[in-house]
């Protein structure tokens, strides 16, 4: 089993022609509201590709959050770890300008409530996957106290504290979020720095590019499949749960990036931040 630790928001997506300049008003030109979160967005992820995932999260006591654990459940994601906040549920609400470019500003509501006694019986399975979208004290309490394989995504690359990576056995930032966390434009000597607090390997993912995997040992570029992107938006959410569930499955870290990065490019060639089913994929990964 996969327990994921994170974050459930609302999406407002508003597309512009523009960004607004301080104190104008633009139109929206366009706007969708979609599930999203980096915990939910990969407990999802990974429960689309058959593992059997819970997810540990917050969200409020109004009509969002019901609709919320409805999604969830209909995923096939285990909610019973999923707490219900005298809070507002996260959003994040999405600006995308016509050159595709984004600003986000999140609220994040019920995700800032959930504290490490929640925890309590829910850090459960074989591999933790974690992310930074919640309270850091939390994500720390859980990579601390559960016993398996524990990954944490560094996003956003906002981190306190260094110390938290001595509980992480795999780091999995992508290229902006590796040099905020290092410190460093040097990959190498970055991940060297940074590997002596990650117990195992680093896996930084870099797009269209593919990932690079640095151990102790050794670093080794993993390339992926030439696809035509049309939306990139949750493609790392896409790696981890897809690099989480063959881990949990008992490959290697190279298989399990070979084909977390096979599927990741396969989820941008769509919109929408969530991954393709088992069904989708299975062929695509039997062939190579
Ligand atoms: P994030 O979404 O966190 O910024 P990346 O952009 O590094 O992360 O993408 C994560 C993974 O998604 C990459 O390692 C790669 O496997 C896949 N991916 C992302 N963008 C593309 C692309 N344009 N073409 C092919 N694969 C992509």
């Amino acid at each position: 089993m996969i327990t994921v630790v994170g974050s459930y928001n609302t999406d407002t997506i508003l597309k512009l022609e523009r960004f607004p300049v301080p104190g104008e008003t633009v139109f929206v030109q366009g706007k969708l509201i979609s599930h999203g979160g980096k915990g939910s967005n990969q407990a999802v992820s990974a429960a689309r590709l058959g593992a059997n995932v819970s997810l540990v999260a917050a969200v409020g006591n109004d009509e969002r959050g019901t609709i919320a654990l409805k999604f969830l459940q209909q995923e096939k994601v285990d909610t019973s770890c999923v707490k219900v906040k005298e809070a507002q549920t996260g959003s994040a609400y999405i600006l995308l300008n016509g050159q595709g470019e984004t600003m986000i500003i999140v609220d994040r509501g019920a995700n800032y409530e959930l504290v490490a006694e929640d925890l309590y019986q829910c850090l459960r399975g074989d591999v933790l996957l974690t992310q930074l979208e919640i309270r850091e004290e939390v994500v720390r309490f859980a990579l601390k106290e559960f016993n398996g394989l524990r990954i944490l995504n560094p996003a956003p690359a906002e981190l306190r504290s260094l110390d938290i990576l001595e509980n992480v056995d795999i780091l999995t930032p992508n290229e902006i979020e590796f040099k905020e966390i290092s410190n460093s434009d040097d990959m190498l000597y970055g991940a060297e720095v940074l590997l002596k607090r990650v117990k195992k390997a680093i896996v930084v993912t870099l797009g269209e590019n593919g990932s690079v995997i640095f151990t102790k040992h050794k670093s080794v570029r993993i390339p992926t499949i030439k696809v035509r992107a049309v939306d990139t938006t949750g493609a790392g959410d896409v790696f981890n749960a897809a690099l989480a569930l063959f881990l949990e499955r008992g490959y290697d870290l190279e298989q399990a990036a070979e084909n977390a990065n096979i599927i990741a490019s396969i989820s941008v060639t769509s919109y929408g931040a969530l991954g393709p089913k088992w069904e989708e994929v299975k062929e695509l990964l039997q062939e190579k």
